[in-house]
């Protein structure tokens, strides 16, 4: 029986690894999930924090505002060019 409890599970819950360099977790804002790096993700352009893109989109159609610090925003803050 191996047992799979230690500190270091909890290292690496925190931080990711790939390659040569690391990263901290992103958390949506919105969903407050973890935003993986294959999916499409949107900081605010006032306090950057992360959430996805669809998920921010959806909140400032309703609100108008960035979840986070509050700030105005529009669809065409989030999405320049597009
Ligand atoms: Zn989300
Ligand atoms: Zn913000």
């Amino acid at each position: 029986m191996v047992s799979e409890s230690g500190p270091g599970r909890f290292y690496i819950s925190r931080k990711i690894s790939a390659g040569d360099w690391v990263w901290d977790k992103l958390t949506c804002i919105v969903c407050s999930s973890e935003i993986y790096e294959f999916e499409t993700k949107i900081f605010c352009p006032y306090c950057g924090v992360p959430s996805h893109r669809e998920h921010i989109l959806e909140w400032v159609k309703i609100k108008g505002t960035c979840p986070n610090c509050n700030r105005k925003l529009s669809i065409r803050d989030l999405t320049p060019g597009g």
